[in-house]
């Protein structure tokens, strides 16, 4: 019998991962060509009808990877129930469905990965994963020597204490978005977590006396950002790249 399984299809599709959407199967929430199936391994063709809870499910679309470039102000979910700026929305010229892995703060700019890619997304997103991630953090200097250390030894938060980190201090840098004035005496440091905590390096900073005044993520896993994407724009990731993610 030709086709793909249909639990694979879907996680491929960008509904849940593998193991959500066997659940979903077995739950009856999934429909192919108007009938429930609840079997696992059911065999799926590409001109057969597939709904999720009502919704209908895009197969086989080619799977996309995009590196977005975040701006500040826009939110990094599918949709905003308060109609402000999606990153889904900066990205309506491609021709696929993508969705961003991972959350960035409103204010929060930069490195933001958007796909299609259901199964890599969730498997990035994955706690046990722990991609690492490197954020520029703009500060009011002058920082103390000893902040730094506590920053990589760890900060007890809330939910817990954070695990080691990699933490530089980058003085000579520009200033990034903030005007004159306002980026007098602030300091640039260089933080890399793989840990994916709400809010997290806001709330490390924060921790140790310094909030954050700017954040930009420059860095996810073997991906770095650079000038050629400005803010709000984006590019695909190549062959390559979408292998050293997986
Ligand atoms: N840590 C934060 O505090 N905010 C982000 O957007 C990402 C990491």
């Amino acid at each position: 019998q030709p086709g793909q399984r249909l639990q694979k299809v879907l996680a491929q599709a960008g509904v849940a991962s593998r193991r959500q959407v066997e659940k979903l199967i077995l739950d009856g929430r999934v429909t192919v060509n108007g009938l429930t199936v609840t079997v696992l391994g059911t065999k799926v063709c590409s001109d057969d009808q597939i709904w999720v809870d009502g919704n209908s499910v895009q197969m086989f679309e080619g799977l996309c990877h995009y590196l977005l470039n975040k701006p500040v102000g826009v939110i990094s979910s599918a949709r905003d129930p308060q109609g402000r700026t999606t990153v889904v929305d900066l990205m309506k010229d491609i021709p696929a469905r993508v969705y961003p892995v991972g959350r960035l703060d409103y204010e929060t700019s930069g490195l933001l990965i958007m796909t299609n890619d259901g199964e890599l997304s969730h498997r990035l997103m994955h706690p046990s994963f722990g991609v690492d991630k490197t954020y520029r953090v703009w500060v009011k200097g002058p920082v103390e020597i000893e902040a730094l250390e506590q920053l990589r030894r760890g900060v007890v938060l809330e939910d817990g204490k954070t695990a080691p980190a990699r933490v530089v201090l980058r003085s000579g840098l520009a200033k990034g978005n903030l005007s004159k004035e306002k980026g007098k005496g602030l300091e640039v440091i260089e933080i890399t977590i793989h840990e994916g905590k709400n809010r997290q390096v806001r709330r490390m900073f924060g921790a140790v006396g310094y909030p954050v005044l700017q954040l930009e993520r420059i860095a996810y896993g073997p991906l770095t950002l650079d000038e050629r994407i400005p803010a709000g724009k984006y590019r695909s990731l190549t062959r390559e790249e979408v292998k050293r993610l997986r």
